[in-house]
């Protein structure tokens, strides 16, 4: 536990959170703010940073619970899609630096938009694809 961490401290009972789901490794709870009927916060229990930190396990487990949990939502609240949402890095406008990913259940008619509408990025494709690719090419 990371005794700064507002996560951790919901994770160990010091904060109050509505929790709706918690296994050995991962938890879901509501946000601070909920922007569709049903949002959640899910995050491992124990404190990873970000992406770059937190373990190839503990992500599977998460998206294991996320995929129980996107089922639950249309199940129990009739959700129609999901959004997931995640930030890591100051630079991704992550705000709490315990690892996370969002779930946002939509419904057919919400009217909101999670794409922002973001400018087109045009440094050209060729060497970023050469940076980037991590499989042979084929001969
Ligand atoms: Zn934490």
């Amino acid at each position: 536990m990371n005794e700064n961490c507002t996560f951790c401290k919901i994770i160990n009972g010091f904060k109050k959170a509505h929790v709706v789901y918690q296994d050995d490794s991962t938890i879901a709870f509501f946000p601070r703010v909920m922007y569709t009927k049903g949002h959640l916060i899910i995050a491992p229990i124990d404190h990873y940073v970000d992406i770059f930190q937190v373990r190839e396990d503990i992500l599977a487990s998460m998206m294991e619970t996320i995929k129980f949990l996107s089922l639950h939502c249309k199940e129990v609240l009739g959700a129609e899609g999901i959004n997931l949402l995640h930030a890591s890095g100051e630079s991704a406008q992550q705000s709490i630096p315990h690892f996370h990913i969002h779930l946002l259940p939509r419904f057919n008619n919400d009217m909101l938009d999670a794409w922002p509408n973001m400018p087109a990025w045009d440094g050209g494709s060729e060497e970023l694809y050469n940076k980037l690719k991590v499989i042979d090419t084929p001969a």
